[in-house]
């Protein structure tokens, strides 16, 4: 796909997104007030030669980012299903959307990108992807120095599809060597340094949770680093995610009718991996690590038990009272882990708990933290459009965590997602400044959206990259 800065054209197939009552008179159409309205699907209008798609922006005074978003990504999958080759979209003034000029043109480009992502790699009848090239125009701003909001909606976008094809990998197609390969072969080439430790590293290590919740597949666990350097002397940033390919929930095993979802348990180590791509795609100037330990749990002869006690490094024991909350004991060791790599802030994101959909439902992430990462998490969410809501976490509810014959125990009564926030805190380290991203509720389309199909958000990679290259 061609971005290139232009200008409006008759003849030329166009998006265009309006405001409620907004005026069409520079393109010689009629305004109707449900052109704004559509929030669905796009309406086609056609005048002096010129085929107009228009998407809905709603009222002006509600407008927010993510309109603005979901209109261009429906009237990006519009184009395609007309079989359009070449389109322009005008872009709306940064002034109409109280956003900068090139903020505009990067949700620009990156919706639009994401509104053509399908996955369909094992679908027989692909649809084509038929536009090749894009004008972005505007009606009064100047767009002409804006290469480098292209590059970054373009970075963006990728990171959002990187993980959303990552979660979207059915299971059979994606074991925890597999991710570890895939991340090997993405950031080959480029400045970003991976390690993978398998077997007796994982030991030598002491990574006791991801041995423990890994035992019982045959398909082993793995812990991979990615170290990216683009500033060393910035301040060193952890991030760290969940990477279960397939959560069976073990000897504890999970009932539901259907459990196919679970292939997305590695929703965190996709964020990750896909903010990691956008820093090294844009070069950005930060000193990050990631963390990604991966495992497949199942309930076998050599799984984990209830009951069992874990040994951490730091001295703390956890009683394993449910197998099916291994998130929070894999992601133990990364946190210890972050420690000992010297990072000063460590940021870990997982489809921890179906508590926290309950208390935010499937569109906010439950964020748990110390003040200055989830200041600016939130800061990052106004214009990325992923939405967080920062939860407490309440020294009272330390009890709930009783075992008789352990420090801790890996699960508790109500309220689950604040506990689960709680244990971590547990293997974070005082000096550190830490934040716990839950995104159980949000990692799914559970329906056709403007993004597309149903199937993974890829929530978490344009978040986590955006709010480190704040830093
Ligand atoms: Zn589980």
């Amino acid at each position: 796909m061609q971005f290139t800065l232009g200008q409006f054209e008759q003849g030329r197939t166009t998006i265009l997104p309006v405001f409620v009552g907004q005026s069409l008179d520079a393109f010689g159409l009629k305004s109707k007030d449900y052109y704004g309205k559509k929030k669905d699907h796009p309406v086609f209008a056609d005048h002096a030669g010129t085929r107009f798609i228009l998407v809905g922006l709603g009222e002006p005074s509600k407008f927010k980012v993510n309109k603005l978003r979901e209109a261009l990504a429906l009237g990006a999958r519009a184009a395609v299903k007309e079989g359009e080759t070449a389109v322009t979209v005008v872009l709306p003034l940064a002034a109409d959307v109280q956003l900068s000029v090139a903020d505009v043109v990067f949700v620009g480009v990156e919706s639009y990108l994401m509104g053509e992502y399908r996955y369909d790699r094992y679908k027989s009848n692909k649809e084509e992807l038929t536009v090749k090239s894009v004008v972005l125009a505007s009606f009064g701003d100047d767009l002409t120095d804006q290469a480098d909001a292209v590059k970054k909606g373009e970075a963006y976008a990728q990171g959002n599809i990187i993980a959303r094809d990552l979660m979207n990998a059915p299971s059979n197609k994606l074991k925890p060597f597999g991710l570890a390969d895939f991340v090997t072969q993405q950031f080959a080439g480029t400045k970003a340094q991976v390690e993978v430790l398998k077997g007796d590293d994982l030991e030598a290590h002491r990574f006791v949770g991801l041995q423990a919740v890994g035992k019982g597949s045959v398909h082993p666990p793995a812990m991979i680093k990615v170290t990216y350097q683009g500033d060393a002397s910035k301040q060193h940033v952890a991030l760290v995610g969940k990477g279960m390919t397939f959560d069976t929930g073990g000897i504890s095993l999970k009932i539901a009718r259907d459990i196919s979802d679970m292939r997305m348990d590695m929703g965190g180590a996709a964020a990750v991996i896909g903010a990691l791509h956008i820093l090294v795609a844009l070069d950005a100037p930060v000193n990050v690590t990631m963390l990604v330990p991966t495992a497949e749990s199942m309930p076998d002869g050599n799984a984990f038990l209830p009951g069992d006690v874990l040994e951490y490094p730091n001295g703390k024991t956890v009683h394993v009272g449910n197998t099916d909350a291994e998130g929070r004991l894999i992601l133990a060791d990364a946190l210890l882990w972050s420690k000992e790599l010297g990072a000063e802030t460590v940021v870990d994101i997982a489809t921890l708990t179906g508590a926290c959909m309950m208390a935010l439902g499937k569109k906010i992430a439950g964020l748990w933290g110390d003040d200055a990462a989830v200041s600016g998490l939130v800061e990052s969410s106004k214009l990325i459009g992923e939405y967080v809501w920062p939860m407490p976490e309440l020294e009272e509810y330390q009890d709930l965590f009783y075992s008789p014959f352990a420090d801790l125990r890996n699960i508790t009564e109500t309220p689950g997602a604040i506990t689960a926030a709680m244990f971590l805190r547990h293997f974070v380290a005082e000096t550190q400044n830490w934040a716990h991203l839950d995104i159980a509720g949000t990692m799914m389309y559970n329906k056709v959206s403007a993004y597309g199909n149903e199937g993974g958000t890829g929530f978490g990679a344009r978040l986590l990259a955006d709010w480190v290259i704040g830093q």
